[in-house]
C-alpha cells in the first residue's frame, strides 16, 4: 500500500520546527509515539479533515472531543458569525454566559459554574477551591488521570502502592507535588492507605468520571459499589472533597456526562471540550455554598480576562442545544458498531487486544496476549506501542485519522454518516493486517 503524498505537511512540519518547540503548540500532534510526520490540516467539515497535500480522512479524533456534531456545522458557525460581528470580547458579562451556565446546570448536578478558557483552567481552579474551603493543602490523583497540565496534577508515581508524588516533568518543583499522592485507578486499597496515613491533611480527591487518557477506563464496581462512589464515600468520611474531572466524558458520553451515565458526581465538577463547541471555554461547577467561596463573594480567587468569551460562550452554547437524544443516540450506536467491528478485524489477524467504553467513549488496548480487562495505568502501560502504531499508520494510510497515540479515546461526532462509517470499515482489515505484521516482525 503506498503511502499518501505529505510533502506539504513534511514542509510545514520542517519550517514549524524551526519556530515551534518540536513544531507543534500541544505533544500529541508531533507523531512521536508513532512515528512519521504529522499531517498538517488545511480543514475540515462534517466528519471529515482534509489535509494540506489535499488528502480527505475520516476524522476519529475531534479535536480531542470537543466536535461532538462534528466539523464546521453550519448553525454554530452561524452563530458564532453572528457573536463575532458584535465584538469578540468585552471583559464584561454577557447574557449569553449566564445562558451557557445555565444550560451546563440543567444538564449536570452542579449549582453554580464559573466560566473558564481550558480544561487546565477548571482543574487548577477547582483544585485551588477545594483547597481554600478546606484549609488542607493534600490532593489525591490517579496514575493515568491528566487533569490538563496543572503543576501539582503533573505527577506520575510507581505502580500500584500509593506514593507521594514525584513531579514528572522538570519545572515542576517538588515542592510543588510534594502534596500529591498519587493511587491507582480502580485500586480502592491504595486510597484507603492515603486517607489512613494523611486524612486530616487531604483536601480533595480528583478523579476522571470515567478515565479517558490512559485509553479508557471505566469506573469498576466491587461489592455493588461503583469506584467513584467509593471515592465520594470515603473522602466525604475523611472531611475531603471530590472532584469529577468531566472535562472528556462531559456531553459526550451522554447528554448528562458521565453522570448521566452511572449517577456519581463530585462536590466539585470540571468540564469542558464538548462545551466550547471547537473554541477556548470550559467550566467548573459544584455545590452553591462551596462555588460561593470564590471570588468577588468569597476569598478563593479566581480570574480571567478572555473568561465567558462571547464567540467562544456562542459556539458551545450552539453546540450544546444541538446535542439532543437524537445525536447521542446516534453516536452510541455507531460507537457500538465500531467497537464490534474493531473486534472482528484484529481478531481476523490474531492480532491480542482488549476494547474498553463508557457509553460511546472507547478506545483499542494492544496490550499482550491473556490480558482480558484493563482497569489502571499499570495495565494499560502494558500495550504494545509498536503494534499501535502499524495499526495507526494502517489507518491513516487508508484515509482514517486517529489519535496518534495508543492512550487516546476515539471520537466520533454526529456527522459520521453511513458512509464516513463504511469508510473506516473499509480501513479496519488493512489496518489489522499491518498491525499483525508488526506483531509477527518482531
Ligand atoms: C483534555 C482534558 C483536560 C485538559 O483540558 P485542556 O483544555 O486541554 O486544558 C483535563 N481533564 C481531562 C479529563 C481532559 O480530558
Amino acid at each position: 500500500m503506498p503511502s499518501l503524498p505529505t510533502e506539504q505537511s513534511a514542509a510545514l512540519f520542517e519550517r514549524a520546527a524551526k519556530v515551534i518547540p518540536g513544531g507543534v503548540s500541544s505533544p500529541v500532534r508531533a507523531f512521536r509515539a508513532v512515528g512519521g510526520t504529522p499531517v498538517f490540516i488545511r480543514s475540515a467539515a462534517g466528519a471529515y479533515v482534509t489535509d494540506v497535500d489535499g488528502n480527505e480522512y475520516v476524522d476519529l479524533v475531534g479535536s480531542w472531543g470537543p466536535m461532538l456534531l462534528g466539523h464546521a456545522h453550519p448553525e454554530v458557525l452561524d452563530a458564532v458569525a453572528r457573536a463575532a460581528r458584535q465584538g469578540t470580547s468585552f471583559g464584561a458579562p454577557t447574557g449569553a454566559e449566564v445562558e451557557l451556565a445555565e444550560e451546563i446546570i440543567a444538564r449536570t448536578p452542579v449549582e453554580q459554574v464559573r466560566l473558564v478558557n481550558s480544561g487546565t483552567e477548571a482543574t487548577m481552579s477547582a483544585l485551588r477551591l477545594a483547597r481554600g474551603a478546606t484549609g488542607r493543602d493534600k490532593v489525591i490523583k490517579f496514575e493515568g488521570c491528566y487533569h490538563g497540565h496543572v503543576d501539582s496534577l503533573l505527577v506520575a508515581a510507581g505502580s500500584g502502592a500509593a506514593t507521594l508524588g514525584h513531579p514528572s516533568s522538570p519545572g515542576v518543583t517538588e515542592a510543588t507535588t510534594a502534596d500529591t499522592i498519587v493511587c491507582a485507578y480502580n485500586d480502592r486499597a491504595s486510597v484507603e492507605r492515603a486517607f489512613a496515613e494523611h486524612g486530616d491533611e487531604i483536601a480533595c480527591v480528583i478523579a476522571e468520571a470515567a478515565a479517558g487518557n490512559m485509553g479508557v477506563v471505566p469506573p469498576m464496581e466491587a461489592d455493588g459499589e461503583n469506584f467513584t462512589a467509593f471515592l465520594a464515600r470515603t473522602a466525604h468520611a475523611h472531611g475531603a472533597l471530590l472532584i469529577t474531572d468531566e472535562v472528556m466524558t462531559g456531553f459526550r458520553v451522554s447528554r448528562s456526562g458521565q453522570w448521566g451515565l452511572d449517577g456519581q458526581h463530585g462536590d466539585l465538577m470540571t468540564f469542558g471540550k464538548v462545551m466550547g463547541g471547537g473554541f477556548p471555554a470550559a467550566a467548573f461547577g459544584g455545590r452553591a455554598d462551596l462555588m460561593q467561596q470564590l471570588s468577588p463573594v468569597g476569598p478563593v480567587y479566581q480570574a480571567g480576562t478572555l473568561s465567558g468569551n462571547p464567540v467562544a460562550t456562542a459556539a458551545g452554547l450552539t453546540t450544546l442545544r444541538l446535542a439532543t437524544d437524537e445525536v447521542y443516540a446516534q453516536i452510541d450506536r455507531n460507537a457500538a458498531l465500531l467497537r464490534a467491528e474493531v473486534g472482528k478485524a484484529l481478531d481476523a489477524f490474531q492480532v491480542p487486544h482488549v476494547i474498553q467504553h463508557s457509553g460511546n467513549l472507547f478506545s483499542v488496548f494492544f496490550t499482550p496476549q491473556g490480558v482480558t480487562a484493563v482497569p489502571d495505568w499499570s495495565v494499560a502501560a502494558t500495550q504494545r506501542q509498536d503494534v499501535f502504531a502499524a495499526f495507526f499508520h494502517g489507518l491513516l494510510d487508508n484515509g482514517v485519522y486517529l489519535g496518534p497515540s495508543c492512550f487516546e479515546a476515539w471520537f466520533l461526532s454526529a456527522a459520521h454518516d453511513d458512509a464516513a462509517m463504511d469508510r473506516i470499515l473499509e480501513a479496519l482489515p488493512k489496518a489489522a493486517a499491518a498491525a499483525r505484521l508488526a506483531l509477527t516482525a518482531a
